[in-house]
């Protein structure tokens, strides 16, 4: 059941607690409507992917009340400053070093270094992010694939059933995405959208590069050294040599030194997926071997992560 909530203060008071249980809430922004979840748990945000069926980890924009707020997640430079301060709230995302003490999911960011933070401007939004006192990682509500939504409706006939609740703020103003500026380097536009890069260029005074390897931060060995553990990495093993480390899933592997989900639930092994990659890698004296993952759902994002860490990789 998926409760459809009015933008009152009872409305927004029910989905901050929703929220803060862990449950997912699609809620208004200027641009689309977004699928929200607790950017610093990572069951919420595994119940992200999940939901949407995404068939991979991809990194999430995080959707905060302010530029204090995003402060706390990011490190702005003088350049970021200055275009928040231009165009804040309103529909641009910023890409940024993360800030560790953040303690974002490393699901939100795909465990990258960088961080892509957003103040939407929609008054019904803004009073959820005051009422939850979170950030909120909220890729668009619809499954994957699918058209972006910019009414409740929209959202009800994709995700009804698989979410908590959508908060119905009418139709969204914008109805494009938010335009995305990376500026982790020189300034490029990773994705156009609500904001002109033009407008952009004259507040930075400065041409934005195209696109830029940002702008696919999943393409395959671009992000290697993100993804993979220095030990070498064996997929589909279900009975690991000796000297391996064993990075189980499931009630048959009882014995393994970790566990992705001892009962064999995707949400949860998504959730443990990066932390338990870093530590197997800490700890290992040998190769990494890991269990089968049923390749449906959420299992097949993770897969498509395990393939990527199992991957070879170029010389340093
Ligand atoms: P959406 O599906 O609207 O949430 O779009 C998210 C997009 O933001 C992704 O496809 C990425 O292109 C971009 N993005 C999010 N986080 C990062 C990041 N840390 N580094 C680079 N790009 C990012
Ligand atoms: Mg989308």
């Amino acid at each position: 059941m998926t409760d459809l909530l009015n933008p009152t203060e009872t409305g927004i008071a029910t989905a901050a607690r929703l929220l803060s249980e862990g449950a997912l809430v699609a809620f208004p922004t200027e641009t689309v409507y977004g699928l929200g979840g607790d950017a610093r748990s990572d069951i919420a945000v595994a119940r992200i992917f999940e939901a949407k069926g995404r068939p991979r980890f991809n990194p999430l924009i995080v959707h905060v009340a302010d530029l204090d707020a995003a402060r706390a997640v990011a490190v702005f430079d003088e350049r970021a400053e200055r275009v928040a301060t231009a165009f804040w709230p309103g529909p641009l995302t910023l890409v940024l070093p993360l800030r560790p003490s953040a303690r974002l999911s490393p699901l939100v960011t795909a465990d990258l270094p960088s961080v892509a933070v957003r103040v939407p401007a929609h008054p019904v939004a803004q009073a959820l992010f005051r009422a939850f006192g979170g950030p909120l990682a909220a890729p668009s509500a619809n499954p994957s694939g699918k058209v972006s939504p910019t009414r409740a409706e929209h959202v009800m006939a994709g995700l009804a059933g698989r979410i908590a609740a959508v908060v119905d703020g009418g139709a969204c103003a914008v109805g494009v995405e938010s335009t995305i500026l990376g500026l982790t380097d020189g300034p490029a536009l990773l994705r156009p959208g609500g904001i002109p890069a033009e407008a952009l260029e004259d507040c930075l005074g400065q041409r934005l590069e195209a696109g830029g390897d940002a702008a696919r931060p999943n393409a395959p060995g671009q992000l290697a050294s993100h993804y993979a553990p220095s030990a070498p990495v064996r997929l589909g093993v279900a009975t690991p040599e000796p000297g391996a480390f064993w990075l189980g899933f499931g009630p048959g592997a009882s014995s393994a030194d970790l566990n992705l989900s001892p009962s064999g639930d995707l949400v949860e092994a998504a959730a443990n997926l990066f932390h338990y990659l870093r530590e197997a890698d800490s700890r290992a004296a040998g190769p990494i071997c890991v269990s089968p993952i049923p390749d449906k759902g959420l299992g097949r994002a993770i897969n498509d992560r395990l393939r990527r860490a199992a991957a070879p990789r170029p010389p340093d």
